[in-house]
C-alpha cells in the first residue's frame, strides 16, 4: 500500500509513512457540545471515519483520539441561556453526539477526552510556555500566547506576515483569519463564565480552545502523530495555533500530515448553525431518510471538494445502497455447485482509487462496474456459485469501508422485523386486510416490501 494524502502544510500529495510501522496514529477535532450536531459536521467525521475504515483495511492498526470540546465561549453562552450548569448542557450534547456516532455507523475512537478532564495538564502546558517567555499575563488573569516568539507562526494558514499585529490580543476563541493576533491559552475568570473556573497558578479561569487538542493529543498519542485532521475552517484559527502551542512544547513536527476536508454546503453556503441553513441527523431520520443514505450521501464525494446537499442527493444514495443490497441478496441465491463464468474483483481498482488521495468517486465506479457485469450474468443465470461466493466476500469487503451495505440501525430494524412477521402471520392466515395494513404503514414511513421466493424483503424507496 502507497496511500498518498494531500498535506495542508506543504499544499501537496505524500505518501504516509508511519512513525511506528504498521500503526497510525490519528487524531481528529471533534465536536464543540454546546448542541446537536449538523451533518455539515458529520460530514467532517465521515471523511475521518473513511481514512480509518481505510488504512484498518490496509491492514495498518490505528490508534484514533477524538476530543470533545467541553468548554469554550459557545458553551458557556449556551449554558448560561438555558438555565444549566456547564456539565448538564455538555453532558446532554455529548450523548446525543455519540448516539449520532454510532446511527451513521462511525466506529468509535479508542479515546474520546473531554477538553474539562484535563485542565490540570493544559495549566502545566502553559506555565511551561509562560517560563518559556512565549505566553504572558495580562492583568485580568488571562494568559495569552506571544505568536511573534514563534516565527513559524502562519505557515498553515499561509497568512501574510504584514497582518500579524505584534502585541495586539485577541480573547475570542474563533476569529478571522485576517486578524492573527496574540491569542488566549487561559481566559481569567468573569462572572459570566459561571461555573466554568478551574484553578491555576496565575488565576482562576478556563483554558483557551486551542490548547485542549494540544495537550489532549499528546496525552494519548505522544508528541509526534501521524496525521490530524478536521474541516477546512479548522485550519485557522484553531490549528495553527495548535501548532504553535505544540512546536513550542516539544521538539519536532508535532504533525505529519494535516487533512482537512470541505464544507458541506447549502445553495453556495457552507452548512452552519450561525446561518440557520442546517440538518441535524434526527431531522431527517423522522422525514424518512436512513442514516445509510446520509452516511453514503457525506460519503461519497472526494472530501476536498465542496458538497451540495439535497434531498434528492439522499435519494441517490438510498438507490446506490439498494443496489448493493440486491446484488448481495442475488449473489446469495446461486447455488454453490452452479457452473457458469467467473469475473475478476476490483479488490486491485479500488485500492488504487482510494491510495490517490481517498478518491471514493473513483472506488465507487470501480464496485458499481463490477456490480453490473455481476448482475448482467445473474440474470442470465451465467455466474458460477464459486463467483457468487467470492463476491460475497468481496462486498463484504468494500463494505468495511463503506460501511452502508450490511449495516441498518437496530431500533429501526427491530420495529420493521416485527412489523414484517405479523404481516407474513397475517398473510398465513388469509387475513389480507391487516397484512395490505402493515405493508401501507411501512410504505409511509418510506419502506417498501417486496415479497420473494424465499420470504419479504424490505429496502428504503
Ligand atoms: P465544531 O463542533 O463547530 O467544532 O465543528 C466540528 C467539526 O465540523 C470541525 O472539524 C469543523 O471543521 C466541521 N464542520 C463545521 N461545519 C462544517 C460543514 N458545513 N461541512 C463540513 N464540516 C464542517
Ligand atoms: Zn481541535
Amino acid at each position: 500500500m502507497t496511500l498518498k494524502l494531500y498535506n495542508t502544510l506543504s499544499r501537496r500529495l505524500e505518501t504516509l509513512e508511519p512513525i511506528e510501522p504498521g500503526v497510525v496514529r490519528l487524531y481528529t477535532c471533534g465536536p464543540t457540545v454546546y448542541d446537536t450536531a449538523h451533518i455539515g459536521n458529520f460530514r467532517t467525521f465521515i471523511f475521518e471515519d473513511l481514512l480509518k475504515r481505510y488504512l484498518k483495511y490496509s491492514g495498518l492498526k490505528v490508534r484514533h483520539v477524538m476530543n470533545v470540546t467541553d468548554v469554550d465561549d459557545r458553551t458557556i453562552e449556551r449554558a448560561a441561556e438555558e438555565g444549566q450548569t456547564l456539565a448538564e448542557l455538555t453532558g446532554r450534547y455529548c450523548a446525543q453526539f455519540q448516539q449520532d456516532l454510532s446511527a451513521l455507523n462511525i466506529l468509535p475512537a479508542d479515546h474520546l477526552p473531554r477538553a474539562t478532564e484535563f485542565i490540570p495538564q493544559m495549566v502545566a502546558g502553559i506555565q511551561t510556555l509562560i517560563d518559556q517567555g512565549q505566553a504572558y499575563t495580562t492583568d485580568d488573569g488571562s494568559v495569552y500566547f506571544n505568536i511573534s516568539s514563534y516565527p513559524e507562526y502562519g505557515r498553515l494558514a499561509r497568512l501574510n506576515p504584514e497582518q500579524m499585529v505584534v502585541g495586539e490580543r485577541v480573547a475570542a476563541d474563533d476569529y478571522a483569519k485576517e486578524e492573527p493576533r496574540d491569542f488566549a491559552l487561559w481566559k481569567g475568570y468573569k462572572p459570566s463564565d459561571r461555573d466554568s473556573r478551574w484553578p491555576a497558578p496565575w488565576g482562576e479561569g478556563r483554558p483557551g480552545w486551542h490548547i485542549e487538542c494540544s495537550i489532549m493529543s499528546t496525552h494519548f498519542l505522544g508528541e509526534q502523530l501521524d496525521i490530524h485532521c478536521g474541516g477546512v475552517d479548522n485550519i485557522f484559527p484553531h490549528h495553527e495555533n495548535e501548532l504553535a502551542q505544540s512546536r513550542c512544547l516539544h521538539a519536532g513536527p508535532f504533525v505529519n500530515l494535516w487533512l482537512h476536508s470541505e464544507h458541506l454546503i447549502v445553495d453556495g453556503r457552507k452548512m452552519s448553525k450561525s446561518l440557520g441553513n442546517f440538518y441535524i441527523l434526527p431531522d431527517l431520520l423522522e422525514k424518512g431518510f436512513s442514516p445509510e443514505a446520509v452516511r453514503y450521501t457525506l460519503l461519497s464525494t472526494h472530501y476536498r471538494k465542496k458538497l451540495n446537499f439535497t434531498f434528492d442527493r439522499l435519494q441517490e444514495s438510498q438507490q446506490a445502497i439498494n443496489r448493493l443490497r440486491e446484488l448481495a441478496r442475488r449473489l446469495e441465491e446461486v447455488p454453490a455447485g452452479h457452473k457458469g463464468m467467473a469475473p475478476a474483483v476490483p479488490d486491485a481498482a479500488v485500492a488504487a482509487a482510494l491510495d490517490d488521495d481517498l478518491n471514493i468517486a473513483g472506488a465507487l465506479g470501480a464496485i458499481f462496474a463490477w456490480a453490473h457485469e455481476l448482475f448482467g450474468l445473474l440474470d442470465r443465470e451465467r455466474l458460477s456459485g464459486a463467483s457468487a461466493g467470492e463476491g460475497l466476500a468481496a462486498l463484504g469487503r468494500y463494505d468495511e469501508i463503506l460501511g452502508v451495505v450490511f449495516f441498518s440501525p437496530s431500533t429501526l430494524d427491530e420495529e420493521v422485523t416485527a412489523l414484517i412477521a405479523e404481516r407474513e402471520a397475517a398473510r398465513q392466515n388469509e387475513d389480507w386486510a391487516r397484512a395490505d395494513e402493515i405493508r401501507e404503514q411501512l410504505q409511509q414511513r418510506g419502506i417498501l416490501l417486496e415479497d420473494t421466493s424465499t420470504g419479504t424483503i424490505w429496502k428504503r424507496g
